[in-house]
């Protein structure tokens, strides 16, 4: 067994003991909003946004990009489950700004194997054979961080299966200092629609 799969299960032996009433709560959540944030390990939507189990919907994709998929749960989180509030939640420091489709594509082909950023930019050093499926794929990566959300703010409020009456709020956390801090040019693109 993997030491990491080790720890993972005992960890969760711990929390299910622990469990208390919380096999009682609703499938819907119970504080009617989601999150659509990155899946950047230093970020901590419960903690961030103050989240108990069965309080919000969480959504994370590499870069909490309004990818087709983020969408789709976006839409499933209010058509089915009765969301009322969505929020877009990017960070500073995103993993997101340090390549483009091109570089990646171009280490994906080179091989499958973890690649290394140094002064000099990216560079490939696994063992081949690598695949050009990558330059295939749109990686959604960010160029402008404050952009990008109000880019998926905009996409998120313009989709035809997104409610109008849905605020939408763009912010970026910064990985500094724990704090939300909002993109005022957000604010105008989330305004609901009615
Ligand atoms: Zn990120």
């Amino acid at each position: 067994m993997s030491q990491t799969l080790d720890d993972v299960l005992s960890a969760n032996q711990h929390y299910a003991e622990n469990f208390g009433d919380k096999g009682a709560l609703p499938l819907p959540p119970g504080r009617r909003f989601a999150i659509l944030t990155c899946m950047d390990a230093r970020l901590d939507p419960a903690k961030y946004a103050g989240l108990a189990e069965g309080d919000a919907h969480v959504i994370r994709n590499a870069g909490g990009r309004a990818s087709d998929d983020a969408i789709r749960s976006l839409v499933i989180s209010h058509k089915l489950l009765g969301t009322l509030e969505y929020f877009v939640v990017h960070h500073s420091d995103c993993g997101m700004l340090l390549f483009s489709d091109d570089i990646i594509s171009g280490l994906l082909e080179k091989s499958l194997d973890t690649a290394v950023i140094d002064e000099n930019g990216w560079r490939d050093v696994g063992h081949g054979p690598g695949s050009a499926a990558g330059r295939y794929v749109k990686w959604l990566t960010i160029g402008d961080p404050h952009q990008a959300v109000v880019d998926d703010v905009r996409r998120i409020r313009e989709h035809p299966l997104v409610a109008p009456e849905i605020p939408i709020h763009g912010y970026i956390y910064d990985v500094k200092t724990g704090r939300l801090m909002e993109v005022p040019s957000a604010r105008e693109a989330g305004r609901p629609r009615l």
